[in-house]
Protein backbone atom coordinates (compact mmCIF):
# COMPACT_ATOMS: atom_id res chain seq x y z
CA UNK A 1 0.00 0.00 0.00
CA UNK A 2 1.28 3.17 -1.04
CA UNK A 3 1.44 6.39 1.18
CA UNK A 4 0.37 8.74 -0.77
CA UNK A 5 -0.76 9.32 -4.53
CA UNK A 6 -0.83 12.29 -6.26
CA UNK A 7 -3.96 11.90 -9.29
CA UNK A 8 -4.67 13.44 -12.49
CA UNK A 9 -2.12 15.80 -12.49
CA UNK A 10 0.14 17.14 -15.91
CA UNK A 11 3.42 16.17 -14.90
CA UNK A 12 6.86 18.45 -16.10
CA UNK A 13 9.60 16.75 -15.51
CA UNK A 14 12.05 19.15 -17.26
CA UNK A 15 11.97 17.29 -20.53
CA UNK A 16 7.99 15.35 -21.27
CA UNK A 17 4.96 16.16 -20.29
CA UNK A 18 1.91 13.68 -19.35
CA UNK A 19 -0.56 12.87 -17.51
CA UNK A 20 0.08 10.67 -14.38
CA UNK A 21 -0.42 9.32 -10.87
CA UNK A 22 2.60 9.77 -8.98
CA UNK A 23 2.65 7.32 -5.99
CA UNK A 24 4.69 7.31 -2.85
CA UNK A 25 5.75 5.11 -0.20
CA UNK A 26 8.24 6.16 2.05
CA UNK A 27 9.31 9.07 0.95
CA UNK A 28 10.40 8.23 -2.04
CA UNK A 29 8.30 7.83 -5.32
CA UNK A 30 7.66 4.33 -5.96
CA UNK A 31 5.60 4.39 -8.84
CA UNK A 32 5.04 6.83 -12.03
CA UNK A 33 1.76 5.61 -14.19
CA UNK A 34 -1.80 5.96 -15.31
CA UNK A 35 -2.72 3.36 -13.33
CA UNK A 36 -5.17 3.26 -10.35
CA UNK A 37 -2.98 1.74 -7.10
CA UNK A 38 -3.81 1.89 -3.84
CA UNK A 39 -3.02 4.78 -1.46
CA UNK A 40 -3.12 5.85 1.80
CA UNK A 41 -3.96 9.60 0.74
CA UNK A 42 -5.20 10.95 -2.43
CA UNK A 43 -4.50 14.34 -3.47
CA UNK A 44 -6.78 15.88 -6.68
CA UNK A 45 -4.36 17.36 -8.88
CA UNK A 46 -6.89 17.49 -11.47
CA UNK A 47 -6.07 21.13 -13.43
CA UNK A 48 -2.56 21.45 -11.89
CA UNK A 49 0.92 20.87 -13.07
CA UNK A 50 3.43 18.94 -11.03
CA UNK A 51 7.07 20.07 -11.15
CA UNK A 52 10.03 17.68 -9.38
CA UNK A 53 10.48 19.93 -6.25
CA UNK A 54 12.31 23.14 -7.27
CA UNK A 55 16.06 23.80 -6.14
CA UNK A 56 17.36 27.35 -4.77
CA UNK A 57 21.24 26.75 -5.73
CA UNK A 58 21.58 30.50 -3.79
CA UNK A 59 19.86 31.58 -0.51
CA UNK A 60 21.55 33.17 2.47
CA UNK A 61 18.85 32.50 5.76
CA UNK A 62 20.50 33.95 8.77
CA UNK A 63 22.97 35.69 7.72
CA UNK A 64 25.58 37.62 10.41
CA UNK A 65 26.23 40.58 9.37
CA UNK A 66 27.53 42.42 13.01
CA UNK A 67 24.63 44.60 13.33
CA UNK A 68 22.14 42.83 11.31
CA UNK A 69 21.21 39.52 10.66
CA UNK A 70 18.98 38.90 7.28
CA UNK A 71 15.22 39.20 8.03
CA UNK A 72 14.38 35.06 7.21
CA UNK A 73 16.23 32.68 9.53
CA UNK A 74 15.99 28.97 8.19
CA UNK A 75 12.53 28.57 9.44
CA UNK A 76 10.91 31.51 8.45
CA UNK A 77 13.06 31.46 4.56
CA UNK A 78 11.51 27.48 4.18
CA UNK A 79 8.46 28.65 4.56
CA UNK A 80 8.57 31.21 1.78
CA UNK A 81 10.86 28.43 -0.11
CA UNK A 82 7.94 26.01 0.19
CA UNK A 83 5.02 28.25 -0.30
CA UNK A 84 7.38 28.52 -3.96
CA UNK A 85 7.41 25.60 -5.11
CA UNK A 86 11.25 25.01 -3.62
CA UNK A 87 11.75 21.32 -1.34
CA UNK A 88 15.64 21.88 -1.43
CA UNK A 89 18.01 24.73 -0.77
CA UNK A 90 21.92 25.26 -0.80
CA UNK A 91 22.73 28.22 1.89
CA UNK A 92 26.62 29.06 2.56
CA UNK A 93 29.07 28.63 5.60
CA UNK A 94 30.79 31.29 6.71
CA UNK A 95 33.85 32.49 4.87
CA UNK A 96 36.66 30.39 6.10
CA UNK A 97 40.69 31.43 6.51
CA UNK A 98 42.55 28.57 8.30
CA UNK A 99 41.38 25.00 8.48
CA UNK A 100 40.39 25.24 12.26
CA UNK A 101 37.05 27.44 11.48
CA UNK A 102 35.83 24.81 9.22
CA UNK A 103 33.76 22.01 11.55
CA UNK A 104 32.92 24.95 13.90
CA UNK A 105 31.20 26.93 10.86
CA UNK A 106 30.17 23.80 10.16
CA UNK A 107 28.27 22.79 13.15
CA UNK A 108 27.51 26.89 13.63
CA UNK A 109 25.39 26.71 10.33
CA UNK A 110 24.02 23.20 10.58
CA UNK A 111 22.43 23.95 14.28
CA UNK A 112 21.04 27.17 12.79
CA UNK A 113 19.61 24.89 9.81
CA UNK A 114 17.61 22.36 11.59
CA UNK A 115 14.84 24.26 11.89
CA UNK A 116 14.51 24.39 8.04
CA UNK A 117 11.08 22.75 6.52
CA UNK A 118 12.39 21.58 3.54
CA UNK A 119 15.42 20.11 2.89
CA UNK A 120 18.92 21.57 2.93
CA UNK A 121 22.98 21.82 2.05
CA UNK A 122 25.61 24.02 1.84
CA UNK A 123 28.23 25.77 -0.38
CA UNK A 124 31.50 25.98 1.51
CA UNK A 125 33.02 29.36 1.44
CA UNK A 126 36.77 30.60 1.58
CA UNK A 127 38.48 34.25 1.97
CA UNK A 128 41.66 33.57 1.10
CA UNK A 129 42.62 30.10 2.93
CA UNK A 130 46.03 28.85 4.76
CA UNK A 131 44.90 25.29 3.08
CA UNK A 132 46.80 23.59 0.25
CA UNK A 133 43.84 24.05 -2.24
CA UNK A 134 43.70 19.85 -2.51
CA UNK A 135 43.05 19.71 1.10
CA UNK A 136 40.18 22.30 1.49
CA UNK A 137 38.92 19.98 -1.24
CA UNK A 138 39.09 16.99 0.77
CA UNK A 139 37.57 18.83 4.00
CA UNK A 140 34.79 19.94 2.03
CA UNK A 141 33.83 16.40 0.96
CA UNK A 142 34.33 14.82 4.28
CA UNK A 143 31.31 17.51 5.15
CA UNK A 144 28.86 16.00 2.47
CA UNK A 145 29.13 19.27 0.25
CA UNK A 146 30.83 19.52 -3.06
CA UNK A 147 31.23 22.86 -3.79
CA UNK A 148 33.25 25.74 -3.13
CA UNK A 149 31.88 29.52 -3.55
CA UNK A 150 34.95 32.33 -3.51
CA UNK A 151 34.92 36.23 -3.80
CA UNK A 152 36.78 37.41 -6.89
CA UNK A 153 36.42 40.83 -5.17
CA UNK A 154 35.92 42.02 -1.21
CA UNK A 155 39.70 42.50 -0.42
CA UNK A 156 38.40 45.91 1.85
CA UNK A 157 36.51 43.38 3.63
CA UNK A 158 39.31 40.22 3.59
CA UNK A 159 36.88 38.08 2.28
CA UNK A 160 38.95 38.07 -1.54
CA UNK A 161 40.52 34.42 -3.12
CA UNK A 162 43.54 34.96 -5.34
CA UNK A 163 43.65 34.38 -8.32
CA UNK A 164 46.47 31.93 -8.05
CA UNK A 165 44.14 29.74 -5.25
CA UNK A 166 40.92 29.99 -7.96
CA UNK A 167 43.04 28.49 -10.78
CA UNK A 168 44.95 25.63 -8.67
CA UNK A 169 41.77 24.84 -7.36
CA UNK A 170 40.08 24.56 -10.48
CA UNK A 171 42.01 22.29 -11.46
CA UNK A 172 41.63 19.71 -8.79
CA UNK A 173 38.00 20.26 -9.09
CA UNK A 174 36.86 18.32 -12.17
CA UNK A 175 39.34 14.79 -10.53
CA UNK A 176 37.98 15.15 -7.23
CA UNK A 177 34.34 15.99 -7.76
CA UNK A 178 33.71 19.29 -6.56
CA UNK A 179 32.39 22.79 -8.31
CA UNK A 180 34.00 25.78 -7.55
CA UNK A 181 31.51 28.78 -7.24
CA UNK A 182 32.51 32.58 -8.01
CA UNK A 183 31.22 35.68 -7.32
CA UNK A 184 33.17 37.16 -10.06
CA UNK A 185 34.00 40.93 -10.28
CA UNK A 186 37.04 42.65 -10.30
CA UNK A 187 38.55 43.61 -7.23
CA UNK A 188 40.62 46.44 -8.44
CA UNK A 189 37.86 48.51 -10.50
CA UNK A 190 35.42 48.14 -7.25
CA UNK A 191 38.38 49.65 -4.84
CA UNK A 192 39.13 52.48 -7.39
CA UNK A 193 35.54 53.15 -7.74
CA UNK A 194 34.66 53.32 -3.53
CA UNK A 195 37.94 55.61 -3.40
CA UNK A 196 36.62 58.29 -6.36
CA UNK A 197 33.82 59.32 -4.08
CA UNK A 198 33.95 60.46 -0.76
CA UNK A 199 30.43 59.36 0.96
CA UNK A 200 28.97 56.35 -0.72
CA UNK A 201 24.87 56.96 -0.92
CA UNK A 202 22.58 53.91 -2.25
CA UNK A 203 22.23 55.97 -5.45
CA UNK A 204 25.88 55.10 -6.14
CA UNK A 205 25.77 51.55 -5.67
CA UNK A 206 25.75 51.29 -9.73
CA UNK A 207 28.95 53.62 -9.92
CA UNK A 208 30.29 51.60 -7.33
CA UNK A 209 29.88 48.20 -8.59
CA UNK A 210 29.87 48.68 -12.75
CA UNK A 211 28.93 46.47 -15.55
CA UNK A 212 32.66 46.65 -16.67
CA UNK A 213 33.49 44.93 -13.04
CA UNK A 214 31.62 41.93 -13.57
CA UNK A 215 32.43 41.78 -17.53
CA UNK A 216 36.17 41.42 -16.59
CA UNK A 217 35.87 39.20 -14.05
CA UNK A 218 33.23 37.13 -15.60
CA UNK A 219 35.25 36.59 -19.03
CA UNK A 220 38.27 35.95 -16.66
CA UNK A 221 36.75 33.02 -14.73
CA UNK A 222 36.00 31.71 -18.18
CA UNK A 223 38.84 31.89 -19.61
CA UNK A 224 40.21 29.55 -16.19
CA UNK A 225 37.75 27.27 -16.85
CA UNK A 226 38.53 26.88 -20.54
CA UNK A 227 42.33 26.39 -19.43
CA UNK A 228 41.69 24.03 -16.57
CA UNK A 229 38.55 21.96 -17.76
CA UNK A 230 37.70 22.50 -13.98
CA UNK A 231 34.04 22.82 -13.08
CA UNK A 232 33.48 26.45 -12.88
CA UNK A 233 29.89 28.30 -11.46
CA UNK A 234 29.40 31.87 -11.65
CA UNK A 235 26.38 33.18 -9.46
CA UNK A 236 24.25 35.80 -9.51
CA UNK A 237 25.00 37.00 -13.89
CA UNK A 238 23.19 40.51 -13.96
CA UNK A 239 24.78 41.73 -16.45
CA UNK A 240 23.76 41.57 -19.99
CA UNK A 241 26.88 42.90 -21.12
CA UNK A 242 29.09 40.98 -18.98
CA UNK A 243 27.48 37.65 -21.14
CA UNK A 244 27.40 39.16 -24.12
CA UNK A 245 31.56 39.61 -23.97
CA UNK A 246 32.04 35.96 -22.73
CA UNK A 247 29.83 34.18 -25.35
CA UNK A 248 32.14 36.32 -27.81
CA UNK A 249 35.38 34.93 -26.33
CA UNK A 250 32.89 31.22 -26.29
CA UNK A 251 31.77 29.94 -22.96
CA UNK A 252 33.15 26.23 -22.34
CA UNK A 253 30.89 23.52 -21.39
CA UNK A 254 32.31 23.21 -18.21
CA UNK A 255 31.43 26.75 -17.20
CA UNK A 256 28.15 26.82 -15.76
CA UNK A 257 25.98 30.61 -15.03
CA UNK A 258 23.15 31.42 -12.38
CA UNK A 259 20.86 34.30 -12.87
CA UNK A 260 18.30 35.43 -10.59
CA UNK A 261 14.59 37.03 -10.74
CA UNK A 262 15.19 40.51 -10.03
CA UNK A 263 18.05 40.78 -13.21
CA UNK A 264 15.44 39.95 -15.61
CA UNK A 265 12.46 41.87 -13.97
CA UNK A 266 13.78 44.99 -12.49
CA UNK A 267 16.18 47.86 -13.46
CA UNK A 268 18.95 50.64 -12.57
CA UNK A 269 15.97 53.18 -12.66
CA UNK A 270 15.08 51.99 -9.25
CA UNK A 271 18.65 53.83 -7.95
CA UNK A 272 16.77 57.58 -9.56
CA UNK A 273 17.01 60.04 -6.71
CA UNK A 274 17.44 59.40 -3.05
CA UNK A 275 14.32 57.86 -1.62
CA UNK A 276 13.72 55.49 0.34
CA UNK A 277 13.12 53.62 -2.91
CA UNK A 278 16.64 53.44 -3.58
CA UNK A 279 17.53 52.18 -0.30
CA UNK A 280 15.12 49.16 -0.48
CA UNK A 281 16.65 47.82 -3.70
CA UNK A 282 20.40 47.55 -2.81
CA UNK A 283 22.20 44.17 -3.88
CA UNK A 284 25.21 43.21 -5.14
CA UNK A 285 25.82 43.32 -7.66
CA UNK A 286 23.22 45.88 -8.11
CA UNK A 287 19.88 46.00 -11.04
CA UNK A 288 21.25 47.02 -14.21
CA UNK A 289 20.47 48.87 -17.04
CA UNK A 290 17.40 48.67 -19.12
CA UNK A 291 19.57 47.73 -22.23
CA UNK A 292 20.94 44.94 -19.46
CA UNK A 293 18.10 43.86 -18.65
CA UNK A 294 16.60 43.07 -22.40
CA UNK A 295 20.28 41.51 -22.89
CA UNK A 296 20.06 39.43 -20.20
CA UNK A 297 16.23 38.47 -21.29
CA UNK A 298 17.13 37.42 -24.45
CA UNK A 299 19.86 35.16 -23.34
CA UNK A 300 17.37 33.70 -20.91
CA UNK A 301 15.28 33.17 -23.87
CA UNK A 302 18.24 31.39 -25.61
CA UNK A 303 18.92 29.50 -22.83
CA UNK A 304 22.22 30.84 -21.90
CA UNK A 305 21.78 30.04 -18.18
CA UNK A 306 21.53 26.39 -17.04
CA UNK A 307 20.41 27.89 -13.51
CA UNK A 308 18.24 30.26 -11.31
CA UNK A 309 19.26 31.32 -8.01
CA UNK A 310 17.47 34.11 -5.99
CA UNK A 311 20.32 35.44 -3.62
CA UNK A 312 17.42 35.40 -1.20
CA UNK A 313 18.74 37.79 1.41
CA UNK A 314 16.23 40.41 2.47
CA UNK A 315 16.06 42.58 5.24
CA UNK A 316 13.53 45.14 6.57
CA UNK A 317 12.59 48.34 5.55
CA UNK A 318 14.18 49.90 8.46
CA UNK A 319 17.32 48.79 8.41
CA UNK A 320 17.60 49.81 4.54
CA UNK A 321 16.08 53.09 4.84
CA UNK A 322 18.48 53.93 8.46
CA UNK A 323 21.30 53.85 5.91
CA UNK A 324 19.87 56.00 3.74
CA UNK A 325 22.38 58.82 3.95
CA UNK A 326 25.62 55.89 4.83
CA UNK A 327 25.47 53.15 1.79
CA UNK A 328 28.88 51.60 3.65
CA UNK A 329 26.70 50.46 6.63
CA UNK A 330 23.71 48.84 4.04
CA UNK A 331 23.03 45.60 4.75
CA UNK A 332 22.91 44.16 1.10
CA UNK A 333 19.86 42.29 -0.41
CA UNK A 334 16.54 41.38 -0.73
CA UNK A 335 13.70 38.48 -0.74
CA UNK A 336 12.26 36.23 -3.87
CA UNK A 337 12.79 32.85 -2.88
CA UNK A 338 8.16 32.68 -2.63
CA UNK A 339 8.47 34.31 -5.89
CA UNK A 340 11.02 32.89 -8.92
CA UNK A 341 8.96 30.54 -10.51
CA UNK A 342 5.40 32.54 -10.77
CA UNK A 343 7.38 35.65 -11.67
CA UNK A 344 9.81 33.91 -14.28
CA UNK A 345 6.40 31.85 -15.51
CA UNK A 346 4.93 34.97 -16.02
CA UNK A 347 7.34 36.85 -17.97
CA UNK A 348 8.80 33.64 -20.21
CA UNK A 349 6.47 31.00 -20.31
CA UNK A 350 3.31 31.98 -20.40
CA UNK A 351 4.69 35.49 -22.88
CA UNK A 352 5.94 32.02 -25.13
CA UNK A 353 9.22 32.77 -25.13
CA UNK A 354 10.54 29.45 -23.63
CA UNK A 355 8.84 26.11 -23.01
CA UNK A 356 7.47 25.38 -19.03
CA UNK A 357 10.04 22.29 -19.15
CA UNK A 358 13.23 24.64 -19.70
CA UNK A 359 12.28 26.41 -16.65
CA UNK A 360 11.78 23.71 -14.77
CA UNK A 361 15.43 22.62 -15.75
CA UNK A 362 16.77 25.77 -14.40
CA UNK A 363 14.99 25.88 -11.25
CA UNK A 364 15.39 22.27 -10.44
CA UNK A 365 17.17 19.56 -12.94
CA UNK A 366 20.03 21.15 -13.90
CA UNK A 367 20.41 22.40 -9.95
CA UNK A 368 20.25 18.77 -9.43
CA UNK A 369 22.73 17.59 -11.76
CA UNK A 370 25.13 20.64 -11.52
CA UNK A 371 25.48 20.15 -6.95
CA UNK A 372 24.94 16.19 -6.83
CA UNK A 373 21.60 15.98 -5.41
CA UNK A 374 21.18 12.87 -7.22
CA UNK A 375 18.06 11.96 -5.08
CA UNK A 376 16.56 15.51 -6.47
CA UNK A 377 14.96 16.77 -9.49
CA UNK A 378 13.66 13.65 -10.74
CA UNK A 379 9.93 12.47 -11.25
CA UNK A 380 11.30 8.43 -11.50
CA UNK A 381 10.88 5.94 -8.86
CA UNK A 382 13.54 5.79 -6.30
CA UNK A 383 13.77 9.34 -6.07
CA UNK A 384 12.78 11.57 -3.03
CA UNK A 385 9.50 12.85 -3.07
CA UNK A 386 9.88 16.26 -3.47
CA UNK A 387 6.78 17.31 -5.50
CA UNK A 388 5.58 21.12 -6.09
CA UNK A 389 2.13 21.08 -7.25
CA UNK A 390 0.80 24.60 -9.29
CA UNK A 391 -2.02 26.05 -10.28
CA UNK A 392 -1.17 27.44 -13.73
CA UNK A 393 -4.59 29.76 -14.22
CA UNK A 394 -4.14 31.47 -10.62
CA UNK A 395 -3.91 35.18 -11.00
CA UNK A 396 -2.45 36.92 -7.86
CA UNK A 397 -1.44 40.26 -7.38
CA UNK A 398 2.19 40.32 -5.47
CA UNK A 399 1.92 41.93 -2.20
CA UNK A 400 4.06 41.82 1.40
CA UNK A 401 0.78 40.50 3.14
CA UNK A 402 0.54 37.29 1.00
CA UNK A 403 3.98 36.31 1.51
CA UNK A 404 6.03 34.51 4.20
CA UNK A 405 9.13 35.89 4.99
CA UNK A 406 9.80 37.79 7.68
CA UNK A 407 10.48 41.21 6.09
CA UNK A 408 8.15 43.59 5.41
CA UNK A 409 8.62 44.12 1.71
CA UNK A 410 8.95 43.41 -1.00
CA UNK A 411 10.96 44.47 -4.28
CA UNK A 412 7.86 42.96 -6.80
CA UNK A 413 4.77 44.83 -4.69
CA UNK A 414 1.93 45.04 -6.89
CA UNK A 415 3.07 42.61 -10.07
CA UNK A 416 0.60 40.83 -10.95
CA UNK A 417 1.32 37.27 -11.80
CA UNK A 418 -0.05 34.06 -13.23
CA UNK A 419 0.29 30.89 -11.84
CA UNK A 420 0.78 29.95 -8.38
CA UNK A 421 1.88 26.94 -6.03
CA UNK A 422 -1.24 25.10 -4.33
CA UNK A 423 1.07 22.54 -2.62
CA UNK A 424 4.40 21.79 -1.82
CA UNK A 425 5.41 17.87 -1.07
CA UNK A 426 9.12 16.98 0.55
CA UNK A 427 10.14 13.73 0.99
CA UNK A 428 6.73 12.51 0.76
CA UNK A 429 5.13 14.88 3.22
CA UNK A 430 2.91 18.26 2.89
CA UNK A 431 4.99 21.38 3.52
CA UNK A 432 2.31 23.30 2.36
CA UNK A 433 -1.23 21.97 1.26
CA UNK A 434 -4.01 23.34 -0.63
CA UNK A 435 -2.29 27.11 0.70
CA UNK A 436 -1.95 26.07 3.97
CA UNK A 437 1.27 25.64 5.91
CA UNK A 438 1.60 22.01 7.75
CA UNK A 439 3.43 23.34 10.87
CA UNK A 440 5.27 19.89 12.13
CA UNK A 441 6.84 19.62 8.87
CA UNK A 442 11.06 18.78 8.87
CA UNK A 443 13.83 19.47 6.63
CA UNK A 444 17.10 17.31 6.52
CA UNK A 445 20.55 18.19 5.77
CA UNK A 446 20.95 16.23 2.21
CA UNK A 447 24.63 14.67 1.77
CA UNK A 448 26.45 15.49 -1.31
CA UNK A 449 28.72 13.04 -2.70
CA UNK A 450 31.80 14.10 -5.24
CA UNK A 451 30.06 15.36 -8.34
CA UNK A 452 31.96 14.95 -11.89
CA UNK A 453 29.90 16.64 -14.70
CA UNK A 454 31.05 13.86 -17.35
CA UNK A 455 29.35 11.40 -15.50
CA UNK A 456 25.56 13.42 -15.45
CA UNK A 457 24.35 11.13 -18.37
CA UNK A 458 25.04 7.88 -16.77
CA UNK A 459 23.21 8.83 -13.55
CA UNK A 460 20.06 11.17 -15.16
CA UNK A 461 17.47 9.11 -16.66
CA UNK A 462 16.66 11.47 -19.10
CA UNK A 463 20.32 11.64 -21.09
CA UNK A 464 21.69 15.02 -19.26
CA UNK A 465 20.77 17.97 -18.91
ZN1 LIG B 1 24.58 35.63 -2.51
Amino acid sequence: MNDLAIVNGKIFDGFNSYKANIYVKDGKISAVSSRVLDAAEIYDADGFYIFPGLIDPHVHFALNLGKYRSADDFESGSRGAAFGGVTTFVDFLDPITEDSEIDENFSRRSELASSSHVDYSFHMTIAHPNIAPEKLIRRTLALGLNSIKCFTTYSLSDRMTGDGYIFELLKSSKDLGVVITFHAENDPIVIHRNSVIEKHLPKDLPFLHPYESEAEAVSRIGTFARLTNGQAYIVHNSSGRSIQLLKEYGIPPNLRLETCPQYMTLDDSKYEGNSDEVAIHTLVPPLRSEFDLQLMRKYFTDGIFSTVGTDHCPFTKKEKIENMNDYDSMPNGIGGIETSFSILYTFFVNKGLIPLNSLVRMQSVNVANIFGLTHKGRVVPGADADIAIFDPTKEWEVSIDSLHTNSDYTPYEGMKLKGKFVSTVVRGDFVVKNGKFIDKSKGKFIERKPVFWNDIKKYNDYGGE
